[in-house]
């Protein structure tokens, strides 16, 4: 009898960072289902993940040799790993503003230069940007650090694709985890405004997307960038124009 839903993952070695809550958790679940040997890292203590902060060369030599020596190869990098810090651009502070760069920004750069060695032609790496990357978010850390990302992703998409490594974007909007809980409720309402689905989205809504990039199934997209977001981004701004005029005449 045929397995009607083979697992897309199995055989591969996946490193997920930031994955003691939030997106990361969930991602490192979902690639475990598909059967991935997944290697969950985080700078916080969490049962089951092995500490690491991203921005930390040591951490990333040391997680790098022993993958070596266990596995020989890794096959997929989710640089999940993020922070965010709501100053506005009158009031950040500039050691604030390296702090964000270093985890979100250095961070991947980082886990990207350690391990793209170990990866075999086929691998993928998946970067965690945002809405914020894409648009005039307020907190201006995160947002520059988030549009940084998108530049190193591009660069790293032209530099690993001659070796058969692709590396794609993902950008979600309003996601319900411990990040977005940490806003104010006017953050919440506003998001779902200007969301044309008109809601937040859930971890379980983001990790089909990784697993698919991180999959076969994707061979041939790389340099991509993926909005998760209920098409908060689609609209450029202007979706509240749309709705102050939905009931009058066209
Ligand atoms: P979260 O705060 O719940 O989880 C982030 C995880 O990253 C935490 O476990 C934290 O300990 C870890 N982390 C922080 N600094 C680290 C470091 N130096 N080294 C290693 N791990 C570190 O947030 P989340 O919502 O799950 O966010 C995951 C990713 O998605 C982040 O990159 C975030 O910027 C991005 N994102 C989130 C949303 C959202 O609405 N939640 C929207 C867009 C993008």
């Amino acid at each position: 009898m045929t397995d009607r839903h083979p697992k897309r993952l199995l055989g591969k070695v996946v490193v997920v960072t930031g994955a003691a809550r939030g997106q990361g958790a969930a991602e490192a679940k979902a690639l475990t289902r598909e059967g991935a040997r997944v290697i969950t890292t985080d700078v916080t203590k969490a049962p089951g993940c092995r500490r690491l902060d991203v921005t930390s060369g040591t951490d990333w030599a040391e997680l790098t040799a022993d993958l070596r020596e266990a596995y020989g190869q890794v096959h997929g990098l989710v640089n999940n790993a993020g922070v965010t810090w709501r100053a506005r651009l009158g009031d950040v502070r500039p050691e604030d503003f390296d702090r964000v760069h270093a985890v979100n920004v250095t961070g991947p750069l980082l886990g990207m230069q350690y391990l793209a060695p170990l990866m075999p032609p086929g691998s993928s790496i998946v970067n965690v940007g945002s809405s914020a990357a894409l648009t005039a978010h307020y907190p201006v850390a995160y947002t520059a650090s988030k549009w940084a990302l998108r530049g190193l992703s591009k660069t790293a998409t032209l530099e690993l694709g001659p070796r058969g490594i692709r590396v794609n974007t993902i950008h979600p909007g309003y996601i319900d985890t411990e990040m977005t809980a940490s806003a104010a409720p006017a953050f919440r309402e506003a998001n779902i405004r200007e969301t044309p689905l008109g809601r937040t989205g859930s971890v379980d809504e983001v990790t089909p997307l990784v697993v698919f990039l991180l999959s076969d199934e994707s061979s041939f997209i790389t340099g991509a960038e993926i909005p998760i977001d209920g098409g908060l981004t689609a609209h450029g701004g202007v979706k509240s124009v749309s709705d102050s005029l939905r009931s009058e005449a066209p």
